[in-house]
């Protein structure tokens, strides 16, 4: 999204709203984007001070970290920066600004990354999701295996089985 500034910088006016929506076409991880996310929010001047504060909503495929089930997850993003006239700042790193270009501001990069940055890394689609078993690889929400009674032995006998183990390589 190109904001065009110039309402502002001229003295227009005070406050540009902004609606648009902001595509992601690759998947990043298990995150898929199958809609483009909406974002609301408005570019203000306070007496020459600029800022920007958007929100977006974000909708997203995933899967769940321990069963594999795909679901669908929701967030909402909050994106709030000052901003400035590029070159009337002596510090241009500060990640706090966003800097208007030739009378326009170019905010999908940051924002992508904002709204990376905020959505959870894992998913779970029960808080008690049982997961897959790691021994025969069944669901074991849909389908109790009984490897888990199998699996169960007195750890100081697993430390022995481990100790021959180590003896036979
Ligand atoms: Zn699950
Ligand atoms: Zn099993």
């Amino acid at each position: 999204m190109l904001i065009d500034m110039m309402p502002i910088l001229s003295g227009e006016c005070d406050k540009i709203d902004l609606d648009f929506t902001l595509t992601l076409e690759d998947d990043i991880d298990d995150i898929s984007f199958r809609e483009p996310i909406r974002v609301c929010g408005a570019v203000v001047n306070m007496a020459g001070y600029m800022t920007l504060s958007l929100e977006a909503q974000v909708r997203y495929m995933t899967s769940c970290a321990r069963c594999l089930k795909e679901l669908e997850g929701e967030a909402i993003i909050r994106y709030d920066k000052n901003v400035a006239v590029e070159k009337t700042l002596e510090d241009e790193e500060n990640d706090d600004y966003v800097f208007v270009h030739q009378g326009k501001l170019d905010i999908d990069e940051t924002l992508c990354e904002q709204i990376l940055l905020e959505l959870p890394a894992k998913h779970l689609c029960s808080e008690d999701c049982k997961g897959l078993c790691p021994v025969c690889g069944k669901d074991r929400n849909i389908d109790p295996c009984d490897c888990e009674s199998k699996k169960e032995i007195d750890p100081r006998l697993a430390k022995l089985a481990n100790l021959f183990g180590d003896n036979k390589e």
